[in-house]
């Protein structure tokens, strides 16, 4: 089997007895786009936790530049860049944005280049510069997920995985948050696993996305290809 950039190959994942991943698997090239979609309870949050070294496997093997990461730290994870914006946000929101900001910025290599990626951030989102010494949990959600995108881009992610970033939010605000995102993928080189539940919007950004179902992958394409397939329509696209 040649390897892809970053490799999920059949893993077995499971919450003390109960399994929630069956042989899931999937694959994300650098600077590629894939969405993970499927219904509450699928297991996209659990793949993208495991995938950040947040939970262990009990099977299968997680493949990064050649590397198996199974195994390593969530605190590897992170120094090799492998990082996970989670779902719900999950600010600190008594400390202040550039604060959060700056928790991101965990690695030795981030850390040195912190100055010049706030920098790059407060380009992409002006109005985290304004409300910089604003505490968190004053933002409203739209500057929160703007905020916790931006922390994780602090980390100088080489794979950044999305957890349900547009719930809850009004459609220009993912609209902006998506299209930072794929700035970052065409001129960064960086890849991204965007878990959605509003596949409509997931199938919009990305160049191919797995649908999952019961922790199973049941369907997988490229975007379009997924637009157009009977199932996704009737099951996702609501037509
Ligand atoms: P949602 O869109 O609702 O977040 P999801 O597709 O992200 O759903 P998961 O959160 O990965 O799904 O959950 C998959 C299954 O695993 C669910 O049945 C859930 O109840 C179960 N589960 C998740 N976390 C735990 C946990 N810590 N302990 C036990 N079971 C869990």
């Amino acid at each position: 089997m040649t390897q892809k950039y970053f490799q999920v190959d059949r893993i077995n994942v499971c919450y003390g007895d109960i399994q929630v991943l069956w042989d899931t698997e999937f694959y994300v090239d650098k600077g590629e786009i894939i969405a993970i979609v499927g219904s509450n309870g699928a297991g996209k949050s659990t793949i993208v936790k495991t995938c950040a070294g947040l939970i262990g496997i009990k099977s299968g093997s997680i493949y990064y530049n050649g590397a198996e990461l199974a195994g390593k730290t969530s605190r590897q994870f992170i120094d090799l860049g492998v990082i996970l914006v989670p779902e719900g946000r999950q600010l600190f929101p008594n400390m202040t944005v550039y604060e959060n900001l700056e928790i991101g910025a965990s690695s030795k290599e981030a850390k040195a280049k912190k100055k010049e990626t706030v920098e790059k951030i407060f380009e992409w989102f002006p109005i985290l510069k304004e409300r910089k010494n604003q505490q968190a949990g004053t933002l409203s959600g739209g500057e929160q997920q703007m905020v916790a995108f931006s922390r994780g881009m602090m980390g100088l992610p080489k794979l950044l995985m999305m957890d349900e970033p547009s719930l809850g939010l009004a459609p220009n605000i993912v609209d902006n948050i998506f299209l930072i995102t794929k700035k970052i993928a065409k001129e960064e080189g960086i890849s991204i696993v965007l878990v959605e539940q509003d596949v409509r919007k997931a199938l919009r950004i990305a160049n191919r996305a797995y649908v999952l179902e019961n922790g199973v992958v049941r369907i997988t394409g490229t975007a379009s290809e997924l637009l157009s397939n009977a199932e996704v329509k009737k099951a996702y696209l609501g037509f």
